[in-house]
């Protein structure tokens, strides 16, 4: 039986204190088990402003499983992933972080997991290290909020961290979105998925690339493209705010029928207009959020661009065999 080849899609953005310290444990990993697979090595440089790119063209240089995606510009995360699953080549596609928070070594034990026949092996955590307790308590709120407004089940505490089946990558190529949670989009995919639970550890070294906005956005994505919930809220809104007013009035024609003076229905008027228009503008705020990522969609441009990708050969073939190809093998040239 020939042995598979199993991809594994590296996103990198600045890891200049990573980068190879990354390249070094992946490729342990992989001399370990190399009666049992081979592996393809992608490196996604999400337009890094430091040194990575240089690294990631020195290791392609020397490592013949290295292979670099040179963004045009920054791009995120999500993007970056998306990247290398396009241009993956093996039976099966795993994704890690760069920053060694999700252990190499864990890979082998994940592809035992697809051989038994799983389609998607993800990583569930089960401790994490070293995380702010800030962090920690935004990413489980987060789940437990997202798991109570999505059709399709998301499993908790998972990130990215995962293998995949060639069946899955290809439906996942077939999905052009533009706000992309990739960890919604595998479980809307289906299939057989199980859990891997492993403990996160901390980061390697250098800076976490996610900031609390890009946190938030990510947050966002997730939420308003895998529920629809945020619309009802809208209706729901209405019908209280309706509801409320409409016994307000009958209570003001009331007590303006008995005599009164209507002061302090005047005062209690006001601040029902300050909540309706409270309540419509965040209504608005709402709707934005859909029709912002409904333009993002219609415009079709593509997801990123590249400038570069090493091997180049990969790309384009070599002077000779352009040759080869125009003048068929061995003819002269004119
Ligand atoms: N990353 C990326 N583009 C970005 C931000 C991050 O490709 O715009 C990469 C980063 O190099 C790392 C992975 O995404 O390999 C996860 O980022 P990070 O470890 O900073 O996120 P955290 O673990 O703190 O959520
Ligand atoms: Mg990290």
């Amino acid at each position: 039986m020939t042995k598979p080849l199993i991809s594994i899609v590296v996103p990198m953005y600045n890891e200049h204190d990573v980068a190879r310290e990354c390249h070094r444990r992946l490729t342990q990993m992989l001399e370990d088990h190399r009666e049992t697979f081979a592996g393809e090595l992608l490196y996604v440089n999400d337009g890094s402003t430091d040194d990575t790119l240089d690294i990631l063209k020195e290791l392609a240089a020397t490592d013949e499983r290295v292979r670099v995606i040179g963004f045009a510009r920054n791009f995120g995360h999500q993007i970056a992933v998306t990247a290398g699953i396009h241009k993956a080549r093996g039976e099966a596609v795993a994704v890690i972080d760069a920053d060694l928070q999700d252990p190499p070594e864990l890979i082998p034990q994940m592809v035992v997991k697809w051989q038994e026949g799983w389609h998607v092996v993800y990583g569930q955590r089960e401790q994490r290290a070293g995380e702010t307790w800030f962090k920690l308590v935004t990413a489980k709120g987060f789940y437990r909020i997202l798991n109570r407004l999505t059709q399709v089940a998301i499993p908790m505490d998972t990130g990215d961290f995962r293998l995949m089946d060639r069946q899955v990558v290809e439906v996942f190529k077939n999905m052009p979105e533009h706000n992309r949670f990739l960890r919604g989009m595998v479980s809307w995919i289906g299939f057989r998925q199980t859990a891997f639970l492993y403990r996160r550890e901390e980061r390697f070294a250098g800076e976490s690339k996610y900031p609390l906005s890009k946190m938030l956005q990510l947050a966002f994505d997730g939420i308003l493209s895998f529920s629809h919930k945020p619309v009802y809220w809208i209706r729901q809104a209405g019908l209280v705010v309706t509801g409320v007013a409409k016994v307000l009035l009958l209570v003001w024609v009331i007590a303006w029928l008995a005599g009164g003076d209507g002061h302090l229905f005047y005062t209690g008027g006001q601040s029902l207009l300050g909540v309706l228009l409270g309540v419509n503008l965040l209504a608005l705020g709402i709707l934005g959020e859909y029709l912002v990522r409904i333009y993002d969609e219609v415009r079709r441009r593509p997801l990123y661009t590249i400038q570069e990708e090493w091997p180049e050969a990969a790309r384009r073939p070599g002077p000779r065999e352009w040759e080869a190809r125009a003048f068929g093998e061995g003819e002269e040239l004119p």
